[in-house]
């Protein structure tokens, strides 16, 4: 196995290719060598149906917490906070459990609302700061983490690289529960150790309900970043609006957008005092212009794509996350700077009472029936091969390390980082032969 330097949390969690758990993706290390004066523990899970980091601070409380210390002294802070859903009572009573033995870090409960866990959000409720327009949360010291990626961090520092990862399977599947995943388990496979789909013709969804994409049609693997898969009937009204094509999107916004105003008033980055304001946005592209200086189009950087517009607030079926998606990535493939960097932010009054439950929310996807226990299943899954994506971080992807036919052994390196630009290793997550090598995968059949 790939040893650590000890003695520095920052090399540890480099050469353990620990990134964001939650669904970032950005490479842990970066934010570890950062100073700040706040730390915050990002157990909030707000997407409806999953679990896996509720059963991680239930099961492995103490883990979680030593990864805070380490992080929290890392960066100099001296405020320490474990924020999670009040409603989580067994990870409560756990994590204030784990908390006795480590005095000076508090526990913040927060109320079960979409989207809670946004990191923007989080600081607000932890620190009353509101992280500035075109911001990260370091702008006003505070780094945030979520619970997954500290108690990678806490292996990190103890020699153990990324090889694995809790992952809540839910929606029309036999038996909903959460794995023990290693990195790269085809998702399919995943769903078999569930007891398979319980309908024939059906979707899946990776990542959680509100921000996740549909799996590719050929498959995917699990990775670094996913915390979650949901099958659901093809004619789902979720999968439908997934499957709708960028015209359709357009065209449902130009002709049936009343400028209702309804998905402004939700919208939690608006509530926070950001300058976006989707409505205005999609009276912005009614006429099929894409004016790049216009207030309302370059606001798409302010988005964080949590889907609050039109996955709950529009009833119409628009979609202006999705639009606003596409224009953010226009502006950055043309190099428009993002001219949103407002600092003096005031939430807007009213803000408390526009928190979304999520039961509601729930509801209103149609997924009630899919909300569920998902029972932690400890024994880890086994899967026969695995693929291992080259780019599952934020930044630069990896560069292989093994040449096909290579005997590599569980933690090796199979993927190195970029030292100029933001980037991560990557892991063997099984032991094996190396079956294929490309730029963008290294993929390890097990040893027999
Ligand atoms: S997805 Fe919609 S609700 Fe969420 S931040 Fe973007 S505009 Fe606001
Ligand atoms: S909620 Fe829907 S109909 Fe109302 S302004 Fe927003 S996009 Fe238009």
């Amino acid at each position: 196995m790939e040893g650590v330097v000890a003695g520095s949390t920052v090399t540890a969690i480099q050469r353990a290719g620990v990134v964001g758990a939650g669904g970032g993706g950005f490479p842990s290390h970066i934010k570890a060598a950062a100073s700040a004066d706040v730390v915050l523990a990002n157990g909030a899970e707000c997407e409806p149906l999953l679990r896996a980091d509720t059963e991680l601070m239930t099961f492995d409380p103490a883990l979680v917490v030593r990864g805070l210390e380490l992080v929290r002294d890392s960066v100099g802070a001296k405020r320490a906070v474990v924020t999670l859903k009040e409603k989580n009572t067994r990870a409560m009573a756990a994590i204030g459990g784990a908390l006795r033995e480590a005095p000076g870090i508090e526990l913040l409960p927060l109320a079960n609302v979409y989207p809670a866990g946004d990191e923007f959000l989080l600081v607000f409720e932890a620190t009353g700061r509101v992280v500035p327009e075109g911001g990260i949360p370091l702008d006003v010291g505070v780094v945030v983490n979520n619970v997954t990626t500290l108690a990678q961090v806490a292996d990190a520092v103890e020699g153990h690289p990324v090889n694995e990862k809790m992952v809540t399977v839910q929606g029309e599947i036999r038996e909903p529960g959460t794995f023990v995943t290693p990195i790269g388990t085809p998702i399919e496979e995943l769903i078999g150790s569930a007891g398979g789909a319980l309908v024939h013709e059906h979707a899946v969804i990776v990542g959680g309900p509100m921000m996740g994409h549909l799996m590719k049609p050929g498959g995917e693997p699990t990775t670094k970043t996913v915390a979650g898969v949901i099958v659901l009937p093809l004619d789902h009204p979720l999968v439908s609006s997934m499957n709708a094509r960028e015209s359709q999107v357009l065209r449902l916004a130009r002709a049936a957008c009343c400028q209702c105003m309804a998905c402004t008033e939700l919208c939690p980055r608006a509530l926070l005092g950001h300058e976006l304001a989707p409505h205005r946005t999609i009276r912005a592209i009614q006429y099929g212009e894409f004016p790049e200086d216009h207030i309302h189009i370059t606001s798409a950087y302010l988005c964080c794509e949590c889907g609050m517009c039109e996955l709950f607030a529009c009833p119409l079926g628009i979609q202006p996350r999705r639009i606003l998606a596409d224009l953010k990535a226009e502006l950055m493939r043309r190099g428009v700077p993002n001219p949103h960097v407002r600092t003096d932010l005031s939430p807007d009054d009213v803000r408390e009472y526009r928190q979304i439950p999520t039961a509601r929310l729930t509801r209103r996807l149609g997924l009630e029936r899919y909300d569920v226990d998902a029972p932690l299943h400890e024994e880890p899954l086994r899967p026969l091969r695995v693929t291992l994506l080259m780019g599952q971080h934020v930044g630069v992807p990896a560069t292989p390390t093994v040449k096909a036919g290579q005997e590599v052994l569980r933690g090796d390196v199979v993927g190195e980082a970029s030292e100029e630009s933001v980037s991560a290793r990557v892991h063997a997550s099984i032991g094996g032969v190396v079956e294929s090598v490309t730029a963008e995968a290294v993929v390890i059949t097990a040893a027999s």
